[in-house]
């Protein structure tokens, strides 16, 4: 008789990744908090890592501010948090790879340009690969850092697997072109960043905003390319929109937590707001992190966007 084979269970990584651009609104805070109750339900390792390199909209002293809100909330990871910037060698040299493998090129032009020229009427079908994409693709040496690279998109779907929406199929090419992997400032690119860090880190589980789907696949594609491994879980989960149904900003008012915080308004009121958004019939209560908990399922939350209205915003502040 073959022995029995041992299944092992492989262990679960996830991350909290926010960038410090600002403080933490209201639907971020769900998002993060989502992501915890996942991670600590399931038993996935909880890692935090800050993602500074968001160009020119990063703010130092936001990165303080989104530790302090997060823990405020309730939630805590495993380990030391990580700085995105910190691993520039680890970036640098993805790029390099895939320079060699003639996949990356330089590329001056702005996505405008690239856009405009691709739909000027002398053009014919409207192709997103710039005219500088060299033609035969050769391989080269990553010796231009002050320049954008481009990765070289093939022209095919990318299909996963996604934990909330079910089965996604996106077209990089078609959705982004050849995207920028490396940026005129010397730094690397969301979407490398983000491949080549949860690839370092071992991340099985992402879990985020929906607005990054087509995102993900343009990380698949770097995924393979680089031959990094293992390719993560992903969840995507709605936003939270205001009442004119477009995603929560500064022209819906304040919405950060640290604004209700600021006004004394219980944390209880905050997890009250959000799970009311999150599990269905559930009605605006106050409620502790272990009782969002204990309620939450994935598989029961509403599928659309969450609608912060002024309602909300006066129970919130006890005016209702
Ligand atoms: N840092 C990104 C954000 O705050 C999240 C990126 C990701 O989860 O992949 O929107």
């Amino acid at each position: 008789m073959s022995p029995i084979p041992m299944v092992r269970e492989l262990a679960q990584i996830t991350r909290l990744a926010p960038s410090p651009t600002g403080a933490l609104h209201l639907g971020n805070a769900r998002t993060f908090v989502i992501n915890w109750v996942l991670a600590r339900r399931h038993g996935w390792r909880v890692l935090f890592r800050i993602e500074d390199l968001d160009g020119p909209r990063v703010k130092p002293e936001a990165v303080g501010q989104v530790q302090d809100t997060l823990r405020w909330l309730g939630l805590d990871w495993d380990g030391q948090p990580t700085i995105q910037s910190d691993d520039f060698e680890g970036h640098a040299s993805a790029v390099g790879r895939l320079a060699r493998l003639g996949l990356a090129y330089p590329c001056e032009l702005t996505r405008r340009e690239i856009a405009e020229a691709a739909s000027a009427p002398h053009d014919g079908a409207a192709d997103p690969t710039p005219s500088t994409r060299p033609d035969p693709l050769a391989p080269s040496d990553f010796d231009r850092p002050d320049s954008n690279w481009r990765f070289v998109s093939p022209d095919r779907a990318v299909r996963f697997s996604d934990q909330f929406l079910g089965a996604r199929e996106t077209h990089p090419r078609a959705d982004a072109g050849d995207f920028v992997i490396w940026t005129k400032r010397g730094t690397p690119a969301y979407q490398l960043a983000v491949v080549v860090d949860d690839a370092r880190q071992g991340v099985t589980q992402v879990v985020r905003g929906d607005d990054l789907v087509a995102s993900t696949g343009q990380q698949v594609l770097l995924y393979e390319a680089l031959g990094l491994e293992p390719i993560p879980t992903y969840t995507h989960l709605p936003l939270v929109v205001g009442p004119d149904g477009r995603r929560l900003a500064k022209r819906h008012g304040d919405s950060r937590v640290e604004h209700y915080r600021q006004h004394g308004v219980p944390l209880e009121r905050i997890l009250g707001l959000l799970g009311s958004w999150s599990i269905p019939n559930q009605p605006r209560t106050a409620m502790d992190l272990a009782e969002f908990a204990g309620r939450f399922d994935l598989d029961t939350m509403p599928r659309g966007p969450a609608r912060f209205t002024p309602e909300d915003d006066a129970w919130l502040l006890g005016r209702c």
